[in-house]
């Protein structure tokens, strides 16, 4: 299959320059990468989902399975044992994976944009063959650690510093919230080296977990993507190698900046995979409910909701697709990519929410799906900058292009 994910890797490549409207009619590789996802979902994750979260459980056999598919670093070049594909790809596979697993999802999206991302298009050779290859076939994972106890959204302001002792930088400090943080073999971390510089002093690094003085905190009980680890990331005198550095010094807060603009495409198809499934949902149980002498599904007041779920949903899906195509396209996409996690995210709010409301009492307990997709659904409007910062991103964008 891997093979096949190749294949559609070159086809890709002849179709990248194709204009967005025709996306609306995706082209053969990416509806054979769609295909393959949906049917790996089907197979290997929904049948599993509950159950990772009921006991916040890892589902390390199906990410191997995922990294055997070439899905754990889709957008990684062939050389360093990536598939080769564009975003636009990676956009419909992560909303695939998350339909049937929104856990999944995210291991798979911290993976591919978070870790892999960075480390990519800053890393050096050396860096690459290292970091990079290992990361690649879903055995082992990476994270990305910017948010502290102190600062989320102002990740400017991070307190965590490194300081260079000859040959190694040393890094001090606490981050939180870190995705895959248990699992991960190694982490991006984001250090101060000048606090006086504010952001222009910050700096990343490339940390492996075995490092002496890197160690685990507590790993967080989350209200949804309970199968996915959260926990912080604890430096004491923790020395790494100088040439851990990645990209220039004080270019941390730009690599850190640019890595979620590409990352929250990544988090927008995670909520329309999240959003798809709550639809499905619904759907199925309206068609199968007998309420008043027929299915609810024949009911207007529920056919409302579906009509409201569905073109919410699609109208998500085109911004998204929208930003991944700009970015493959090597346009600006940093407003779009905000538009689109924004949109995506509280559409998946909203139809997890409507789901719920169709499946009356039965939306209410862990018998079905609905419950785990609302409570799922939720961390969409939080992480890689929540709903009022992507609309900070939007208006400064719309009012620069207004006012020029
Ligand atoms: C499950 C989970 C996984 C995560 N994974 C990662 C990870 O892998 N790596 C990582 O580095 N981080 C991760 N995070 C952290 C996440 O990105 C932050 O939680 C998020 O950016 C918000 O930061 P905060 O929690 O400190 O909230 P705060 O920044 O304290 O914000 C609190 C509230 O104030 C609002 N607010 C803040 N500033 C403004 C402003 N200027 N204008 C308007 N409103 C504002 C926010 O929108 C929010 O509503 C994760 C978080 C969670 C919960």
């Amino acid at each position: 299959m891997m093979f096949a994910l190749r294949i559609a890797s070159r086809m890709g490549q002849r179709v990248r320059s194709r204009s967005i409207a025709s996306l609306s009619a995706l082209p053969d590789t990416h509806q054979m990468l769609q295909k393959t996802c949906r049917d790996f979902a089907d197979n290997e994750l929904v049948p599993n989902a509950a159950r990772f979260d009921r006991e916040h459980l890892y589902p390390a056999e199906q990410i191997r399975k995922m990294g055997e598919l070439g899905l754990m670093a889709i957008s990684v070049k062939e050389e360093y044992g990536g598939t080769g594909l564009d975003y636009v790809a990676y956009a419909i596979a992560m909303e695939e994976i998350s339909r049937g697993c929104a856990s999944a999802g995210v291991i798979m999206s911290v993976n591919n944009s978070l870790y892999l991302g960075p480390l990519t298009h800053f890393g050096n050779e050396q860096q690459q063959q290292k970091y990079v290859t290992e990361y690649t076939d879903g055995s082992r994972v990476g994270c990305f650690a910017l948010s502290e106890p102190g600062n989320g959204s102002d990740a400017g302001a991070a307190s965590t510093t490194a300081t260079l002792k000859g040959d190694h930088w040393v890094l001090n400090g606490t981050k939180c919230w870190i995705t895959n943080g248990y699992e991960a073999g190694a982490a991006v971390v984001f250090a101060t080296t000048d606090k006086s510089l504010k952001h222009k002093g910050i700096s990343a690094f490339i940390v492996p977990k075995e490092t002496p003085g890197f160690s685990l905190g507590k790993k967080e009980d989350k209200l949804g993507i309970r199968g996915s680890s959260t926990c912080s990331l604890i430096f004491e005198d923790c020395a790494i190698p100088r040439e851990n550095l990645l990209g220039e010094p004080g270019f941390g807060f730009k690599i850190a900046m640019q890595t979620l603009d590409a990352g929250r495409i990544g988090i927008a198809s995670q909520a329309l995979g999240i959003a798809q499934a709550s639809l499905e949902c619904a759907v199925d149980y309206a068609n199968k409910r007998i309420a008043f002498g027929k299915p609810i599904a024949k009911l207007q007041a529920i056919q409302t909701k579906i009509a409201d779920m569905a073109t919410r949903l699609e109208a998500a899906r085109l911004l998204t697709w929208r930003a991944a195509w700009l970015k493959d396209n090597k346009k600006p996409f940093t407003k779009e990519a905000a538009q689109a996690k924004l949109a995506a995210s509280e559409a998946a709010t909203y139809c997890a929410h409507q789901s719920i409301q169709v499946l009356g009492g039965m939306g209410y307990v862990s018998d079905m799906p609905a419950e785990r997709h609302y409570r799922d659904a939720r961390i969409t409007e939080i992480y890689e900058g929540t709903s009022e910062i992507q609309r900070l991103v939007i208006a400064g964008a719309v009012i620069k292009e207004l006012t020029a």
